[in-house]
């Protein structure tokens, strides 16, 4: 079976077809890179909604070179032929959470590809992708996920046919944290990058630290930040000790993740997560309870179509599409508004 799935929650317009027969995944993504300042909700959109269908014809091309054909026949139900068989069995798309205008886009993309080909549509939350995506590459049963992404903190750990949300920032997400930081000291976007670089060389300053049981935030210590660089502390430094506080807050929350489920598997999900110094944290503490961890390879850590395209195929298998005209995107869709339809079946 192949299924395409389609990305647009904010910054990179992307297009994966997944093959359920051989596990592989074709990807064609365009980020969106702003000229000045973070990401332009409207200037995103436009980016999306340009991109997609050059996405898509791409991914479809390699499909095409590959030889690969979907399981959908091109017959009418009388048995006449009905034409070119579509190339793929199904379309998945981002439904949320993200940025309304762009998600738009790629539902409108989708939904006009369900359309024209007649296959069936999937709604699919990004969230959740992620931590599928990790479960999926990782072989694990039920891991715990700490999704670190631009606009997103959390934790989540299945239960009762849901994935919950175990924990959270109560502001902003960890990526855009930093990236307001490292607008404040004149960086471009994105900032993440940068500062794990700069703080290669830095040395440690306190900052504030902040987990409240299980949800943390970091509002206060992206004020200490830009309050230290303004009083003269070396750029270095306060990026060498954002990372120290911020990562290890992350870290001390996924611990009593684990703790509080009983799982030994904890999978990484987001942009984010493509920052060798939580990584490193993560893997220690994993290590030091005993735990298997899995980082999916940077294709599927930041926006990707790849993710989508996997878990699309997930919920297909499961009967769980979802009608055009109810396919409408929510931007602050939660991952624990999704019932786990895929995962009986995965068991049976
Ligand atoms: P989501 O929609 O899942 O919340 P997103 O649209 O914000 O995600 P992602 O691709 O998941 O996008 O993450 C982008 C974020 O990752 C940016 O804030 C960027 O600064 C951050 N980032 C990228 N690389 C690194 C890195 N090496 N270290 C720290 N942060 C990073």
């Amino acid at each position: 079976m192949l299924v395409l799935g389609l990305e647009g929650t904010a910054w990179c317009a992307s297009a994966a077809v997944y093959d359920t027969e051989t596990d592989a995944v074709l990807q064609e993504s365009d980020a969106y890179v702003p000229d000045s300042g973070g990401i332009h909700p409207r200037e995103a959109a436009e980016h999306v909604a340009d991109a997609i269908p050059s996405v898509v014809e791409r991914v479809l091309d390699r499909l095409a070179e590959r030889g690969w054909s979907a399981d959908v026949d091109d017959e009418n139900d009388d048995g006449t032929d009905g034409g070119s068989a579509p190339p793929v069995d199904a379309v998945a798309f981002s439904r949320g959470p993200g940025l309304g205008p762009c998600l738009r886009a790629v539902g409108t993309a989708a939904r006009t590809l369900a359309g024209r080909w007649d296959v069936p549509l999937v709604g699919v939350n990004h969230m959740v992708a992620h931590l599928e995506i990790g479960r999926h590459r990782s072989g694990f049963d039920s891991p715990v996920c700490l999704n670190a992404s631009g606009a997103n903190a959390h934790l989540l750990g299945y239960r009762d046919g849901r994935y919950r949300v175990l924990g959270e920032t109560m502001d902003t997400g960890v990526g855009n944290a930093i990236d307001k930081f490292t607008r404040h000291v004149g960086w471009s976007h994105p900032g993440g990058p940068k500062v794990e670089e700069a703080a290669g060389d830095g040395s440690y300053v306190d900052l504030p630290y902040v987990v409240k049981g299980m949800d943390f935030s970091f509002s206060g210590i992206m004020s200490a930040a830009k309050a230290e660089y303004d009083d003269g502390t070396p750029v270095e430094d306060v990026c060498y000790s954002l990372q120290e506080h911020v990562f290890a807050m992350l870290t001390e929350v996924s611990e009593r993740a684990l703790s509080l489920t009983g799982s030994d598997e904890l999978v990484l999900g987001g942009g984010v997560g493509q920052n060798a110094r939580l990584r490193e944290m993560l893997a220690e503490m994993c290590d030091a309870r005993g735990a298997k961890f899995h980082v999916p390879e940077p294709r599927f850590l930041r926006d990707n179509a790849g993710m989508i395209a996997v878990l699309g195929a997930k919920m297909y298998r499961a009967g769980d599409t979802v009608a055009i005209a109810e396919s409408s995107v929510d931007p602050n869709f939660r991952p624990d508004q999704v019932p786990v339809t895929w995962r009986s079946r995965e068991e049976s």
